[in-house]
C-alpha cells in the first residue's frame, strides 16, 4: 500500500476538513472562484441537510481542523447547530469561519452562540478586508460593505478580549485591484487591530472577473515584508489559545515563504496533502481533494453520507495516485497549512519562526 493510502487509513477521515455549507452570499467579489458559473458547472443536488451533516460528523472520529465556509457561512440558518453536532459528535480541536463581515450583528450574535454551545474549542473568524474604504468597495462589489466590516471587526474585538478561545484574523487577498495598494491596507490593518494578526492571500482559482489574477509577485512579497516587520516590532499577535495556536502562526510565516518559493521557482517546496490529509466537501457532498483539482473522490451522498467509507475508496486512492504522480504544486493556503504541519523536513523551519514569534512578543514585555 503506498504511503499516502496507508495516512489516509489510520487518519480513516480527512483531519483537516474544509465543508461548504452555504452557497449564498452578500458580496459579489470579483476575485471569488466560488461564483455562479462556478457552482452551476459543480453543483449537481440540493444543498446537504441538516441530517446529511450530521451522518457526515458522526462518521469522522477525531477532526484537527474544520473549517466552515461558503459563500458566506453565516448565511445558513442552522450554522450553529452545524458546529455544535461536531463539537458533539466529533473530537474537533479547533474551527474557523471566514466571513466578509457584512451583517455586525448576526455575525456577533452567531458567534457568541456558537461560543456557548463548543466552550472551550477554539475557534477562529477570517474577516476578509481587501482595501481601503473605496478599493474594498469596489472589489467586493458591495457600497458600504467597508463600514459594516469594520464594525464586525470591532465587535468580535470585544469577543476576542472576553473569551480566551475565540481569535479573529483579518485577510487580505491580494488581486490585481489591490496590489498596488498593499503598503496602505497593511498599515490600515495594524491601526484598526493592532493586537491581531493580518493574513494575506494570494488570489486563486479561476475568479470572477479574470483580470483580478493578473498580479505580480513583488506586491505579494511586500505584505509578507510588512508582518515580518511587525513581528520584529512585537507588533503581532495571532493564535495564541492552546499548545497548537502560536505554532499556527509560525505556520503562518513559514507559509508564505512558501507561497513565494512556489510562485519564483515553479515548483512544490513542499509535499501537497490535500486528498490523504486534508479535504474538501462542497455543499452538494461532492468530495475533492482540495478546491483546486476537478478530480471528485466521489459525492457522500453515494455513500450514505459516511466520510470514512468515501475517503478509504478506490476512487479516493486514484485521485491520491494522480496527485503524486503529477507534482502538484500551488498557492492555496489552507493546504499549504496541512502539508507543512504534516511534513517532516519543513519542522526545522517551523521551530525558527516559532523561535522568532516567540523572541519578538518577549522583547516587548
Ligand atoms: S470571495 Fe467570499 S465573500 Fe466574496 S463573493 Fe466569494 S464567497 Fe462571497
Ligand atoms: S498542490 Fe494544490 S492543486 Fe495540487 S492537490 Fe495540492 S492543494 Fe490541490
Amino acid at each position: 500500500m503506498r504511503v499516502d493510502d496507508t495516512l489516509s487509513r489510520l487518519a480513516g477521515t480527512p483531519p483537516y476538513l474544509i465543508l461548504f455549507v452555504s452557497g449564498k452570499c452578500w458580496m459579489h467579489c470579483s476575485h471569488c472562484w466560488f461564483h455562479d458559473v462556478w457552482k452551476a458547472e459543480h453543483h449537481h443536488g440540493e444543498p446537504l441537510t441538516t441530517a446529511e451533516i450530521e451522518k457526515i460528523a458522526r462518521s469522522m472520529h477525531r477532526v484537527s481542523f474544520l473549517s466552515l465556509t461558503g459563500g458566506e457561512a453565516f448565511l445558513r440558518d442552522d450554522i450553529v447547530e452545524v458546529a455544535g453536532m461536531f463539537g458533539r459528535l466529533t473530537r474537533l480541536e479547533r474551527y474557523d469561519i471566514p466571513t466578509s463581515g457584512y451583517e455586525p450583528d448576526l455575525v456577533h450574535g452567531k458567534v457568541r452562540e456558537m461560543l456557548r454551545v463548543n466552550p472551550g474549542i477554539p475557534f477562529r473568524v477570517g474577516i476578509s478586508l481587501d482595501g481601503t474604504r473605496e478599493i474594498h468597495d469596489s472589489i467586493r462589489g458591495v457600497r458600504g460593505s467597508f463600514d459594516r466590516t469594520l464594525e464586525t471587526i470591532e465587535l468580535l474585538r470585544e469577543v476576542k478580549r472576553k473569551c480566551r478561545n475565540f481569535d479573529m484574523g483579518i485577510i487580505t487577498t491580494v488581486s490585481k485591484h489591490n496590489q498596488e495598494h498593499v503598503r496602505s491596507i497593511g498599515t490600515l490593518v495594524e491601526e484598526i487591530f493592532p493586537e491581531g494578526e493580518w493574513q494575506v492571500n494570494f488570489i486563486r482559482g479561476d475568479p470572477r472577473d479574470p483580470e483580478a489574477a493578473d498580479i505580480s509577485v513583488e506586491n505579494f512579497e511586500l505584505a509578507h515584508r510588512m508582518i515580518a516587520d511587525r513581528i520584529e516590532r512585537g507588533c503581532f499577535g495571532g493564535h495564541d489559545f492552546g499548545f497548537l495556536g502560536p505554532w499556527l502562526s509560525a505556520k503562518n510565516s513559514l507559509r508564505r515563504k512558501v507561497i513565494l518559493e512556489h510562485v519564483r521557482k515553479r515548483r512544490a517546496g513542499v509535499r501537497c496533502a490535500a486528498g490523504t490529509l486534508g479535504g474538501v466537501v462542497y455543499l452538494d457532498g461532492g468530495t475533492y481533494p482540495c478546491e483546486l483539482l476537478q478530480e471528485s473522490m466521489g459525492n457522500l451522498r453515494d455513500y450514505d453520507c459516511d466520510l470514512s467509507r468515501l475517503w478509504n475508496s478506490k476512487r479516493a486512492s486514484e485521485v491520491r495516485k494522480m496527485i503524486r504522480r503529477n507534482r502538484c504544486f500551488c498557492t492555496q493556503e489552507c493546504f499549504l497549512t496541512v502539508s507543512i504541519l504534516s511534513s517532516p523536513s519543513k519542522w526545522p523551519s517551523l521551530i525558527r519562526e516559532r523561535f522568532i514569534l516567540r523572541r519578538a512578543r518577549s522583547s516587548l514585555k
